[in-house]
């Protein structure tokens, strides 16, 4: 027989899967703030999502092309709730930098995923999450990062900017 599941009252906030009035607050303005730059917003259930270069992945911001609306498409709605929300926070701030900056900042992808990594560490705690979604962002960030340092290239500056990277998410 299996195990019951436990019930929902004794699941950390973070670890549970539903969303709460809070996430849901966040998800109506991330849309607000979207429809003003013609992007759609689509909050998915499957675990990963069909990036436009084929690939799969948690969740990708596609700008607006000449005439083709821009997405913000974010997986895993129904994934622990600490992981879900930063990868919302990342992928918004993919668009937040195209919208204030017109581009991603950094030459190279590892660089250009550390710039979102902290600006979605800083967005996690504009939003009030607490702590512990921030410090397993903040972990989980690391190993992203150094994942796609070796994924992507190998050069020593970029070693020194994952410590720097990992330094400031330690903090
Ligand atoms: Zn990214």
């Amino acid at each position: 027989m299996l195990p019951l599941p436990p019930s929902s009252s004794s699941i950390p906030t973070c670890m549970r899967i539903h969303r709460t009035r809070h996430d849901r607050r966040i998800m109506r303005e991330i849309r607000k703030f979207a429809r003003l730059y013609d992007i759609s917003v689509r909050f998915a259930t499957g675990y990963q999502v069909r990036a436009p270069d084929g690939m799969l992945v948690d969740g990708f911001f596609d700008p607006p092309h000449k005439n083709k609306k821009g997405r913000l498409v974010i997986g895993g709605s129904r994934r622990e709730r600490w992981y879900w929300i930063s990868t919302v926070a990342h992928e918004f701030a993919h668009l937040l930098y195209w919208v204030f900056r017109g581009y991603q900042p950094g030459r190279s992808y590892f660089e250009q995923e550390f710039h979102a990594e902290i600006l979605a560490d800083r967005l996690l705690a504009h939003w009030g999450v607490h702590k512990t979604i921030r410090t397993a962002h903040r972990r989980n960030a690391s190993t992203y990062l150094a994942w796609t340092l070796k994924t992507y290239s190998g050069k020593k500056r970029q070693i020194r900017n994952l410590h720097h990277a990992q330094l400031r998410l330690s903090m």
